[in-house]
């Protein structure tokens, strides 16, 4: 089946612990986004959900962690379709420290810089996480992603950039409850919980009052916890929060590790 990609548009592949990877589709050609599972993996649910693995030009990293960057596939994907990777300093080296392949084309970044790619008009900002992170917006005619997961807490500069978006990609990792009592070691609970560590639902219920801007037709919440949240629970609070808010004209999915979301398009 083929279907013509969008000229603008947001296909999330899978968000989780396990993995997490996005496609970004522009005017000319499509960018993956973070590429934390098998290649084989990340083709089969392109296919999925109708979305051609060669139109994609190049991967961009959010940081270095396992379930962003997969130890084989991110490089196994990219040097099968020769495309760069790409992605800050610090990721480069942590990756390299971690033992986990290096692709053969890398482009380095700085977070605060500014490029192009595809026709997208592409942002990166540091996000607060215990490795280098970024978090990106992307935008074109117009539009505007913005994408952050893997965030302590939601800066001043997270806010700034994040503000604005026609669809907004944000962490929703832990109901803090369900987190205190998991049987996890007290240092995992309290580096998750840190600001240095991930998104609570509160903490993400809360950010949206700020972030929703009159032109946000769209909202994932991503980055889900298999052992402490519930993709149920996350769905429940945004429905809450966007009727507190005022914005049931806001579209809104709770992202899923296992199975891709349908493709949203942002053009006209
Ligand atoms: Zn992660
Ligand atoms: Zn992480």
């Amino acid at each position: 089946m083929s279907i013509h990609p969008p000229k603008f548009g947001f296909t999330m592949l899978g968000s989780g612990s396990s993995g997490n990877a996005s496609v970004i589709h522009g005017p000319e050609g499509s960018l993956l986004l973070d590429a934390g599972f098998s290649a084989a993996e990340m083709r089969r649910r392109m296919d999925r959900v109708h979305v051609d693995s060669a139109s994609i030009r190049a991967i961009l990293i959010t940081h270095a962690h396992n379930d962003h960057v997969n130890k084989c596939g991110c490089a196994r994907f990219a040097n099968d379709l020769g495309i760069p990777v790409y992605l800050v300093p610090e990721t480069i080296r942590d990756l390299r420290e971690k033992n986990i392949s290096i692709p053969e084309k890398t482009i380095l970044f700085e977070p605060g810089s500014v490029f192009d790619l595809c026709g997208i008009h592409i942002e990166p900002f540091n996000v607060s996480h215990d490795v280098a992170a970024v978090g990106f917006t992307f935008s074109t005619h117009g539009r505007k992603i913005g994408y952050a997961t893997d965030l302590g807490f939601v800066s001043s500069l997270a806010k700034a950039r994040l503000r604005g978006c026609d669809l907004l990609v944000l962490e929703s990792n832990y109901d803090p409850k369900t987190l205190r009592t998991s049987n996890r070691p007290l240092y995992v609970k309290r580096r998750i919980a840190s600001n240095i560590g991930h998104l609570s639902n509160d903490d993400a219920m809360k950010a949206l009052e700020e972030l929703l801007a009159p032109n946000t037709k769209h909202l994932i919440l991503a980055h889900i916890s298999r052992q402490c949240n519930d993709r149920s629970l996350v769905a429940e609070l945004a429905e809450a929060r966007l009727a507190e808010l005022n914005r049931q004209d806001v579209m809104f999915c709770a992202a899923s590790r296992d199975t891709p979301l349908d493709t949203i398009c942002l053009e006209d």
